[in-house]
């Protein structure tokens, strides 16, 4: 296990009580011996951590040194239709990365650490019984033309996760033998750690690319994308199926040039098996006038890059929430550009889908 106290240095554990009660919590509580440990009702209701009072300057310290450790209550299956046919309950919630547009914590509030669900076995369980009642897919879609995809990971980012407890392996390993289905999460972090998983191409593994030069400014805390890309071939020959995920497209001036030049970067490092595989979301940046406020006191940087008013208009999303986005006409069109330049640099790259 690599050693994870770069991001992660749990030094206080808030944990409802029952999480004593599994397995799986009384093991990750044995990985940090050392921490604090506070008991809560509910992992979602810690004021210190999710309300105002959990101010932005504190929020990295937040991030690498609070864990919380709950049990999943919903065990629903919700339709999706664009990354995945099915979001799974969530094995986790929270980050300990920091990206400046991360929409993760606009409900919750923005310190969002992880909290670690410790039924995780109840998790597979939902998804197999569901993956049962479902049946073999009939039709192909977007999303895969043969398997029920399931994204394990809305609320998150699984690869961290899985430096403090074995979640995410025993997901992987359950979906060895949940028929007709996958499961699939988006990650900006290389854990090595998920190529001993033997995912035997039941997992997809979703990298998250941009241009290295946007990346150093608004991914905080990821790994570098070097790495990201060159995990790819390593992520496949250990029995992943991989694909990418181009997101979020922030337009700038220069942004051309820097996406036509990754995409040149990813055809020059992908083996012929990476590639006989891979296919792509595209997805323009989407951003919000609160979490604008919320950045301009801790990484105003980024706001240069992410706040627009100049290219952007307002956009009511699916779950009610007024978010800002490109202009209709210009995000058409700056999409189609980028659709241009992956088949140009990578046709072999099928686009599942881009919005
Ligand atoms: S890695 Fe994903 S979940 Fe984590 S902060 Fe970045 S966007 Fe949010």
């Amino acid at each position: 296990m690599p050693n994870p106290s770069a991001l992660l240095d749990p030094k206080l554990i808030y944990l409802e009580p029952s999480v004593l009660g599994y397995e799986r919590g009384r093991e990750i509580l044995a990985r940090f011996p050392d921490a604090e440990r506070v008991e809560v009702k509910s992992h979602t209701r810690i004021p210190q951590l999710y309300g105002d009072s959990a101010s932005a300057e504190d929020w990295l310290r937040l991030k690498r040194e609070v864990l919380v450790l709950g049990v999943k209550k919903g065990l629903q299956m919700r339709p999706n239709g664009r990354s995945a046919d099915f979001i799974a309950p969530s094995s986790s919630n929270g980050c300990a990365m920091a990206c400046s547009y991360c929409y993760v914590p606009r409900r919750k509030g923005y310190a969002n650490p992880i909290s670690l669900f410790v039924n995780v076995e109840q998790v597979a369980a939902a998804i197999r019984k569901h993956a049962e009642a479902t049946g073999p897919k009939a039709e192909p879609n977007q999303v895969d033309p043969h398997a029920w995809v399931y994204d394990l990971g809305e609320n998150g980012d699984l690869s961290v996760d899985a430096l403090v407890s074995d979640n995410v392996r025993d997901l992987v390993t359950a979906f060895r033998g949940i028929p007709h289905s996958k499961g699939s999460f988006a990650t900006k972090f290389v854990n090595r750690d998920l190529l001993d998983y033997d995912p035997q191409g039941r997992t997809r593994v979703r990298f998250s690319l941009m241009p290295a030069e946007m990346a150093k400014v608004v991914d905080v805390r990821t790994s570098p994308m070097g790495e990201r890309i060159r995990a790819i071939n390593d992520f496949v020959e250990a029995g992943y199926e991989v694909h990418v995920n181009f997101s979020p497209v922030v337009v700038h001036e220069g942004w051309q040039v820097e996406w036509r030049r990754l995409f040149r970067e990813i055809d020059d490092v992908l083996t012929p098996a990476a590639k006989a595989q891979i296919k792509c979301e595209v997805i323009m940046l989407t951003h919000n006038e609160r979490l604008h406020d919320l950045n301009m006191s801790w990484h105003p940087k980024a706001e240069n890059f992410l706040w627009r008013p100049d290219l952007q208009e307002d956009k009511v999303s699916q779950n009610g929430m007024t978010n800002v986005r490109y202009r209709h006409g210009w995000k058409r069109q700056w999409l189609d550009q980028l659709l241009g330049w992956i088949g140009e640099a990578m046709p072999y790259c099928g686009v599942r889908y881009a919005f």
